[in-house]
């Protein structure tokens, strides 16, 4: 069997597409237009990238992009009087702070001070339990990415057998709470689970979210299986010249290709889904916060 190579990049399109229709209309219809506050801590080079790459998607659904650039050495105070003024911004409706932070600053902190209304990452504990209990959550983006992928591949998700490889607040628990909710039976696996391999044979679904460079082989998946590897990992590449790096995900994909049903690459599976799941939580928040329709297929 060779799998399908579900195309995140092309999915990420639509999704981009489906936010500025859906902006275009809140703008004609209600004069309100989405606004974005991205607040990045220092110069880390690699969060550089990610911020430049948000803004300039915001702006290219039509949203407004409001980027705050902090010293390094800004202090906790200075940091949550900013967040302060975001939340009492109309103008705002989705707040991100890009992580990591340097060392003085908690991201567990910093999470807590954003209007969990605003917090388009989904990382507040107001919206992890609201997601948890089945209520209106923002959802952190990598995670809703995951799952509009795999309702757009395999429609109705009832009573199918879902392992999730990874339990982080990030992308584990908030993926296997949006398994649940589709009637997934799920199970999550971490690094103290036996028998692993057996575990991730198990799977209907199998999403690896775990940070080890092709972790998962092609012997741990049932076959026809639905693969989704959200991890990114950076390894030497000689054969690209010397001092090269490529990405791999957590999945062997060559080895996974060959026994699963569909899988997505790495790169241009799951990472486009991430930032176009950013706008579409930010559109979301703006109808919340207005009492309007939310955008259909946007959401969780
Ligand atoms: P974390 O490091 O927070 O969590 C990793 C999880 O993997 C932990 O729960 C850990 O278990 C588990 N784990 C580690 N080693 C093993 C093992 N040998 N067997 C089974 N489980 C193991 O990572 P994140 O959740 O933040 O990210 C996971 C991956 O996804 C990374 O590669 C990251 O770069 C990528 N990522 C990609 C995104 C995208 O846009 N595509 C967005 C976010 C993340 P334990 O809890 O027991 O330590």
């Amino acid at each position: 069997m060779v799998a399908t190579r579900i195309d995140g990049k092309a999915f990420a399109a639509t999704v981009r597409s489906k936010v500025a229709e859906h902006v275009a209309r809140l703008k004609a219809d209600h004069g309100i237009t989405p606004g974005l506050a991205v607040v990045l801590v220092g110069e880390d080079p690699a969060s550089e990238v990610y911020v430049r790459a948000k803004g300039r998607q915001t702006v290219e659904v039509g949203m407004n992009s409001y980027e705050h650039r902090l010293d390094a050495d800004t202090s906790k105070a200075d940091l949550y009087a900013l967040i302060d003024k975001l939340n009492n911004d109309p103008a705002v409706h989705g707040i991100l702070v890009q992580f990591p932070v340097p060392d003085h600053l908690s991201e567990t902190d910093i999470v807590a001070q954003i209007a969990p209304q605003k917090d388009v990452d989904g990382l507040h504990i107001l919206n992890a339990g609201l997601l948890a209990s089945g209520g209106k959550a923002m959802v952190s983006c990598t995670p809703l990415g995951c799952l509009m992928l795999l309702r757009d591949q395999l429609g109705n998700m009832s009573g199918l057998n879902a392992v999730v490889v990874g339990r982080s607040n990030l992308v584990g628990k908030p993926m296997a709470a949006l398994l649940l909710r589709e009637s997934c039976t799920v199970t999550i696996a971490h690094s103290r689970t036996r028998e692993i391999e057996a575990l991730c044979r198990s799977a209907d679904i199998l999403v690896a979210a775990v940070g080890r460079p092709e972790m998962v082989k092609g012997d741990w998946i049932k076959p026809g299986a639905t693969v989704i590897d959200v991890g990114i990992n950076r390894i030497p590449a000689p054969e690209k010249g010397e001092g090269k790096m490529r990405l791999v995900g957590d999945v062997d994909f060559a080895s996974a290709s060959e026994v699963a049903g569909a899988i997505t690459p790495v790169p241009g599976g799951v990472g486009p889904m991430t930032i176009a799941c950013l706008l579409a939580n930010t559109v979301t928040a703006a109808c919340r916060v207005n009492g309007l329709d939310e955008p259909e297929g946007l959401t969780a």
